[in-house]
């Protein structure tokens, strides 16, 4: 679960980590209100959405910057304020479609001595957090470690252990921090990685890390992605939850314990077991076709998760075709043909179906589906299925 800036900001402020001074409105009523909390002079205005290179952004009316500092103070930033909210910011993470924006951030400016970049989250290789920071920030990360790797510095933790003192001041000392910008760093970066554990996030990214001349080290960005698998050890993070930033067929899908992932091909998919989804989606494609969704309906489903997937499926206008591709190891295939029936009686199928059911109760899943009377095609093997969907579709 991603959360917004402002959102990550308090629990910065929580945590100790320094912030530049800031409210945030969810409406044109509330700018007031919170241009009153910040002081006087220059100011940020910061439209929040989840996804970063806001900055660099262009509103679907061609306003330019989703960031924007305000030289002529707190008026100007209700103008522009005014211009971003409920305007479409298009980034290089929204994809062509862009990110409505439904609440703005309004920050003061902070003077900026040196620009960093500095982050946490789990390498997968070492199976420990990693601590990621470079001399480089402001910048797109991924640019600064393809053109010069060297700049970026990784300190790998062990968990058991936590962030030791020789290695919060190894990484100071290669940013060539100053003293006084060591000793603030050092409490940051204690304080982050605090919050990285006690949080149960998967990463946490500030870009940029600033200093400034007196010496001060403050996150100017917060970008915060939470473990859903840990969400239920935290009920004050759940609420920070913003649905408007969620696909609707994926809210679904969560509230039926379902893992679901909308692509933007047309032949929906609908398996049990994560690996076998990678497959599938795999040999559509190798036959020609493209995937509508990524679905796992998990090991164990229960009729009415089925229904609630095929619901999902049946609701996007993308999707031309269905293929059911069911290995029934713990699953009992038959609960997967009722789960189906039930669904397109109760939706209408209007739609080529494919069903390819192998292994558990899969000559009752095969008797269920043949006496229910509904129109569709049943694939011998994953080969056979994926083809006939293609070709259903095309
Ligand atoms: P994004 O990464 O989505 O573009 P940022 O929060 O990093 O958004 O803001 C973009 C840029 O705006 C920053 O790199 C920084 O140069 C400038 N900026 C943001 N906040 C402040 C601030 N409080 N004071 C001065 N400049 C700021
Ligand atoms: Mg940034």
């Amino acid at each position: 679960m991603n959360i917004h800036e402002y959102q990550a900001k308090a629990l910065f402020e929580k945590y100790g980590i320094a912030i530049p001074k800031g409210a945030p409105a969810k409406s044109a009523a509330e700018f007031d209100a919170a241009i009153a909390q910040i002081p006087d002079g220059v100011c940020v205005v910061k439209s929040q959405i989840h996804a970063g290179g806001r900055g660099k952004g262009t509103f679907t009316d061609g306003f330019q910057g989703g960031v924007k500092v305000c030289k002529g103070g707190k008026a100007e930033a209700k103008e522009i304020a005014a211009k971003m909210l409920g305007n479409t910011l298009v980034t290089k993470q929204t994809g062509p479609a862009g990110r409505k924006v439904q609440t703005i951030y309004f920050t003061e400016a902070n003077q900026i001595k040196k620009e960093y970049y500095l982050a946490i989250l789990l390498d997968r290789a070492s199976s420990r957090p990693v601590i990621v920071a470079s001399t480089e920030g402001g910048m797109e990360i991924e640019k600064v470690a393809e053109e010069t790797p060297e700049k970026i510095f990784k300190i790998f933790i062990d968990p058991g252990y936590g962030l030791a003192d020789f290695q919060a001041r190894e990484l100071v000392f290669k940013l060539g921090l100053n003293p006084a910008e060591q000793k603030n760093a050092i409490k940051l970066l204690r304080a982050l990685y605090t919050m990285f554990w006690e949080t149960d996030a998967s990463m946490i990214e500030i870009n940029p890390l600033i200093t400034q001349p007196d010496g001060a080290v403050l996150a100017l960005d917060a970008k915060v992605s939470l473990d859903d698998n840990a969400l239920y050890r935290h009920p004050d993070l759940v609420a920070l939850r913003d649905l408007n930033e969620e696909d609707p067929k994926e809210i679904e899908a969560s509230k039926a314990n379902l893992s679901y992932i909308a692509l933007d091909g047309n032949i929906a998919c609908l398996v049990n077991g994560a690996g076998l989804a990678m497959s599938t989606m795999d040999i559509i494609k190798h036959y020609g076709g493209n995937p509508a969704n990524f679905l796992d309906v998990g090991g164990g489903a229960s009729k009415e998760q089925v229904m609630a997937a095929f619901k999902i499926i049946l609701t996007d206008p993308n999707v031309k075709g269905i293929l059911v591709n069911i290995f029934g190891g713990i699953m009992d295939c038959d609960v997967i043909a009722h789960g189906v029936v039930a669904a397109a009686k109760e939706i209408g199928l209007g739609l080529p179906l494919v069903v390819r059911l192998e292994g558990n109760n899969a000559a009752a899943g095969k008797k269920t589906l043949a006496d229910s009377g509904l129109k569709l095609v049943s694939g011998d093997s994953m080969a056979d299925a994926a083809q006939k969907i293609v070709k259903l579709v095309a």
